[in-house]
């Protein structure tokens, strides 16, 4: 399979992939970052999907290869928006000749945060409360710094390159932001493993009547009863699977059959 990345994502994505004999050729010959930074210089005009979708796209024209993989990561949304930071990862799998397409995701919490320059012990403390090998962004009012990692080297540019010559006002104005991109923040790579786990399941799950790829739970059934008065509660029943080709499709129950009342809006209204 072919993987369009210049952020050395295949280190997450081709392990899981190996256990089914696959192989990534991994090619750089287009600037991802043609199609939006994190940073902000570029603006990304494509949603995710789309985004790892034209990826895959682009990794199959490449490389000359007919299977190509796209993946794009997204922060924002989750849960509690706002309170909390949330990463997904989609996962992009085209197969040109036969034009079909499966799209593996893992979403979850990002701890890692911005602070704004203050003090060489400020900065220390919020470094060393995340994982040393989240790299670092200074953003001043001239630009941006990109992928500095451990409190040393960005003490070291922000005394030698950000800060002479700055009025007070604009060094108040710095903020040490992560590095959002996939080769320096530990906790993306995580759940782009995991998509990439994902997706080799999805490989391997055959429609039980035509045996393509991808017999995978689509949407969900809400109506799982309640335990104490058997009132049916928002949380899935069922979830249905479909198959993308022939359309043959199961209801395939929960693990669970009952619902916490807690769920349940007569017994905790
Ligand atoms: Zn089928
Ligand atoms: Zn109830």
């Amino acid at each position: 399979m072919a993987l369009l990345t210049r952020h050395a994502k295949d280190e997450w994505i081709a392990p899981p992939l190996l256990s089914l004999g696959v192989t990534l050729s991994v090619t750089d010959a287009f600037d991802t970052d043609q199609l939006g930074t994190f940073s902000g210089e570029v603006e990304r005009k494509l949603t995710p999907l789309e985004c790892a979708r034209r990826k895959a796209q682009l990794a199959c024209e490449l490389t000359g290869l007919d299977f190509g993989l796209g993946s794009e990561g997204s922060f924002g949304g989750g849960p509690m928006p706002g309170l909390l930071n949330w990463d997904e990862e989609l996962l992009v799998f085209w197969d040109r000749s036969a034009g079909q397409e499966i799209v593996a995701y893992a979403a979850g919490p990002v701890r890692v945060s911005s602070c704004q320059w203050r003090s060489p012990e400020r900065l220390e403390a919020h470094i060393a409360a995340n994982d040393a090998k989240q790299a670092w962004i200074i953003r001043h009012p001239a630009g941006v710094m990109k992928g500095l990692c451990g409190a040393a080297e960005l003490l070291d540019q922000l005394h030698h390159t950000v800060l002479p010559g700055m009025s007070d006002d604009q060094a108040a104005s710095i903020t040490i932001e992560p590095d959002l991109r996939a080769m320096h923040c530990p906790e993306r790579q995580i759940y782009i493993y995991q998509a990439a786990q994902q997706l080799a399941a999805r490989l391997q799950s055959l429609c039980p009547r035509c045996a393509a790829v991808n017999f995978w739970p689509s949407t969900q059934v809400p109506g799982l009863p309640c335990e104490d008065c058997g009132a049916p509660t928002p949380l899935p029943l069922a979830a249905i699977v479909q198959c993308q080709c022939c359309e043959y499709e199961i209801r395939q129950p929960v693990e669970h059959t009952v619902a916490d009342p807690q769920h349940c809006s007569w017994c905790n209204p």
